[in-house]
């Protein structure tokens, strides 16, 4: 009993200093490790066009089982990563799965495009559209079904030297998305500078629009900027079937959140694609949603 009581007043503390780092000190110098023992993966969200609801491509997002810490979501390692030089260790595993995944679904007869988010610091490897080229080369990948997704705030931060990086990879082919649009500081002046296809809106906005007003309002707008501008126009947070009407009835390209799927790990995102193949007959190019 007593032990109980000791572990719950211990949990009830928020960890010193001392405990924060030594954590980040621990992610950092166990991560190598970690992905050789296949405890760092990838989970596959999917994307839906609108209105007719075929899958349209995945995002990639990453995730790590950590023996000590159990799950990790990307926002509690992620930042640690970056901040040693290892963004480019992570990136290049991600990368790689997803391709691996691309390449098995055209082997499968499905065009489905697969969405990497990337950190300011790949932007600041001037290789780095060397090696994306030889990625896609390597598992003859259409350049067309790799997006890469980046904050707006990652961009800014360094122009200079993210925007030549950013062009190299769109002259390949590959798409480019702004993601989180609308929590940044940025203008929407500079998204016409930018070499991108895709906006991203931020999934505070989506979450609120059927609630609140000012969030609806956001959302109109980056759908009609977005478009104005020649974009595709993302929509990430859809929980609801009311807020995946309300962005088809404005004109929203893709749509991803929950009410489509959570984040799945491969082996159930094949079977979810299965589930909604094999629901439409004699379509073996198209994955069409009935939701
Ligand atoms: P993001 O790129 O904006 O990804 C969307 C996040 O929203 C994901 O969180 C996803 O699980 C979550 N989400 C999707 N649909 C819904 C919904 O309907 N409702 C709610 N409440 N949330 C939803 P996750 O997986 O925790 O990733 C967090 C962030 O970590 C990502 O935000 C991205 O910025 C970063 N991240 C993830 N994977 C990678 C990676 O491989 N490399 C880098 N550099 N960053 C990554
Ligand atoms: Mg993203
Ligand atoms: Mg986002
Ligand atoms: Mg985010």
């Amino acid at each position: 009993v007593r032990a109980t009581r000791g572990g719950e007043e211990v949990r009830g503390y928020a960890p010193s200093m001392g405990q924060i780092f030594l954590r980040r000190f621990q992610l950092v110098t166990q991560f190598r490790q970690s992905l050789e023992d296949g405890h760092v993966s990838v989970h596959y969200q999917p994307k839906i066009s609108l209105p007719n609801r075929q899958v349209q491509g995945v995002e990639a997002l990453v995730r790590w089982v950590h023996p000590e810490f159990g799950r990790l979501g990307p926002d509690e390692f992620v930042p640690a990563i970056e901040a040693a030089g290892l963004i480019g260790v992570l990136t290049s595993f991600v990368l790689e799965e997803s391709l691996k995944r691309v390449r098995k679904w055209l082997d499968e007869g499905l065009r489905i495009s697969a969405a990497v988010n990337l950190s300011v610091r790949n932007l600041a490897d001037e290789d780095f559209p060397a090696k994306v080229q030889r990625e896609l080369e390597r598992f003859d990948i259409p350049p067309e079904l790799l997006t890469f997704e980046l904050t707006e705030s990652g961009v800014m931060s360094d122009p200079q030297k993210a925007l030549p990086i950013l062009r190299e990879l769109h002259s390949l082919g590959i798409e480019l998305a702004v993601d989180d649009f609308g929590t940044g500081y940025s203008s929407l002046a500079y998204l016409r500078q930018l070499p991108v296809d895709q906006v991203k809106i931020d999934k505070s906005f989506v979450l609120g629009m059927g609630t609140d007003l000012g969030d609806l309002a956001v959302v109109r707008s980056i759908v009609e900027l977005g478009h104005s501008l020649g974009l595709t126009v993302v929509a990430e947070g859809v929980e609801e079937d009311v807020a995946r009407d309300q962005l088809e009835a404005m004109g929203c390209d893709v749509a991803q959140g929950y009410l489509i799927s959570r984040p799945l790990p491969e082996d159930r995102l094949e079977a979810w694609l299965q589930a909604r193949t094999a629901r439409s007959p004699g379509r073996h190019s198209e994955t069409v949603l009935t939701l």
